[in-house]
Parts: C-alpha cells; structure tokens; sequence
C-alpha cells in the first residue's frame, strides 16, 4: 500500500501503528523517529519498524507517508521542521485526538504538492510508550478523518484504505465537529476523572487510604482514565479550549440541578436522569464500542 511510512513518535499509538502496518504488510518500510533515544532503541529492538532516528529530517525523506504521533502540542513545531524534507505527493497525516488545530495550522505549513489528511484512531489505552502497543489496538474501533476543504480524494482514500486494513471503520467528518463530539465523548469524561482522582488526592490520609481500600466501588473505573497520559492530555485541553469549555458549562448546569434534586428531595427526577442514562449503555453495548 506505501513504500515508505514514517511515524513521527512511537509511543503507545506509533508503535501499535507500525506493529499494524508491519501485520497486514501494509508497507515496504516502515521508519519511526523520536525524541527520546531510548524509545528509538526499544523499537528496534521489538523488530516493529525497519529503521528508527532521532533526526526528523532523515525520517521523513523519501516517505509517501508521513504520521506524527507525538501529542498534539507539538505538531506545529515538528511540521515546521520537517515540511521541506517531504516527497513530492506525499500524504502528511496524525492520529491527534484534536483536529481543527491541524487542518488551521499544519496544513499552511505544507508545500502546495503534499496533501494532508488528519485522523484520529478513536482507540487507546492508559499507558504510554513503544512497549505498551499492540497491532489490535484498532480493530473494532473508528478512525476520523477529516480532511480538508479541496484535499486530494486519492490520498483520503488512501488513508482510509490504511485504516480499514488495520481493522477500524472509517468516518469522515469536518474537525470542528469532530472536536465537538470528543469533547463530550472523550475529552469532558478524562477531565471529570482527573478532577474526582485530584479531589481523593486532597482528603486526609486515613480517608484517602480508605478511598483505595473500597475503591471497587465505582473510584477504580476513574483512576484508571485518570492514569492517561499527563503531557498528550494537557496538550488536548490546551488545543480544544473552546469545545471543551462548552461541554463543560453544560455539565456543570447538569450537575448543579442533580445536586439541587438531591438537596430538595427530588427522588422522581433523579430516578428519570439515571433511568434515560442506563439506555445511553445499552447503546454503547448494542454499537459494540463496550
Ligand atoms: P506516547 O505513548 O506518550 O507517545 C508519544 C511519543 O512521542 C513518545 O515516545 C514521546 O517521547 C514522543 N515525542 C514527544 N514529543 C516529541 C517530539 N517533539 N519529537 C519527537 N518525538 C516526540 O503517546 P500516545 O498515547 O501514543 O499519543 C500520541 C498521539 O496519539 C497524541 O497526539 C494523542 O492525542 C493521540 N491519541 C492517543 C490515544 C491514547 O489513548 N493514548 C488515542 C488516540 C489518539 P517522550 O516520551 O520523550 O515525550
């Protein structure tokens, strides 16, 4: 499908791509470079990639596939260094959990012959790093693209083709609406779990010691979204300031009315809320995204 893909980061999602890719023989070569030298040796070391860089440039050189995999803080910076090097018609992409930032300011740094089709892997876990990947990470799942006005079809049906073959499904959207909905499926539930984690962190310690002991009881589910990665999440707030902060006035007026039913008594309309959202789980169970 490529002859050369170069994945920029290859961390947890660089590396289960380059594991994907090297799976489904997607690639003749498949080249990663990174800013830290230890991941560069772990990966080739795992045999996942063909070749593996701290120097972007050499990467980069003669890909007809570029993906950055680095938080999404830093993709203005690396595209500025590395735009000059890309092959005529090369495909620059990024699996970013954040989009409009991309198509507003990666794409104006591109030469007019590269063509850059976003996406996002809708797929994940809590750990980081090149050993923490695996080749499924994106079977079952959805991939976003969101390409941008006037984009090249050939190159969005070839990453789309890339991404079916790894196992997602593929969705196209506009990245402002692509923001908006992970700012509610993804970016809101991250935020409420670091805030209920942080707000154990302060209790005294006999209680906080109680809280893990008895954590079972509904803590653990958040602790565990609340252990992602603190760099790729401060950069996905930062980037998606203005969707988040929408979702977010909204939940706040929502849980200021349960907080409300609870004080007055409201046992009816608390029941409603909790009854219209177990159907929301059934939902997710009957989509196959559990
Ligand atoms: P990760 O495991 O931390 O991997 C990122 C890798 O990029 C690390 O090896 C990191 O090195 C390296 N890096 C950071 N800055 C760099 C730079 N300036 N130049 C070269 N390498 C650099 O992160 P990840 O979970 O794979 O996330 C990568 C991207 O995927 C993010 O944009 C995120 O939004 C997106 N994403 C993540 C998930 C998820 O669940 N994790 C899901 C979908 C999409 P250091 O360790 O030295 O910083």
């Amino acid at each position: 499908m490529f002859e050369r893909v170069a994945l920029i980061g290859i961390g947890l999602i660089g590396s289960s791509l380059a594991r994907g890719i090297r799976k489904h023989a997607l690639a003749r070569r498949i080249v990663c470079v990174d800013r830290d030298p230890d991941h560069v040796a772990i990966a080739l070391e795992l045999g996942i990639v063909d070749e593996a860089t701290t120097e972007l440039a050499a990467a980069v050189r003669g890909a007809d596939l570029v993906v950055l995999c680095t938080p999404v803080g830093t993709f203005v910076g690396l595209a500025a260094l590395f735009a000059s090097h890309c092959a005529s018609g090369a495909i620059v992409s990024d699996v970013g959990s954040v989009k409009e930032l991309v198509v507003r300011e990666v794409r104006p740094l591109l030469p007019a012959n590269v063509h850059l089709v976003p996406a996002h892997p809708v797929a994940g876990t809590e750990h980081s790093g090149p050993a923490a990947g695996f080749a499924e990470l994106f079977e079952g799942r959805w991939c976003i693209l969101t390409p941008p006005a006037g984009c090249d079809e050939t190159a969005v049906a070839r990453v789309a083709a890339l991404w079916r073959q790894l196992g997602s499904m593929v969705e196209v959207m506009d990245a402002a609406h692509h923001d908006r909905v992970l700012a509610i499926t993804s970016h809101l539930p991250h935020l409420i779990a670091y805030s209920i984690v942080d707000t154990a962190v302060g209790l005294e310690q006999s209680t906080q010691s109680e809280v893990i002991k008895f954590s079972a009881s509904g803590f653990r589910d958040f602790t565990r979204i609340a252990a992602s990665d603190p760099v790729m999440w401060r950069d996905i707030f930062l980037n998606n300031r203005e969707a988040v902060l929408d979702i977010l006035q909204r939940f706040t007026e929502d849980l200021t009315a349960l907080q409300r039913a609870i004080r007055h008594g409201e046992g009816d309309r608390l029941q409603d809320v909790f009854t219209r959202t177990r159907a929301i789980r059934r939902s997710v169970i009957d989509a196959k995204q559990a």
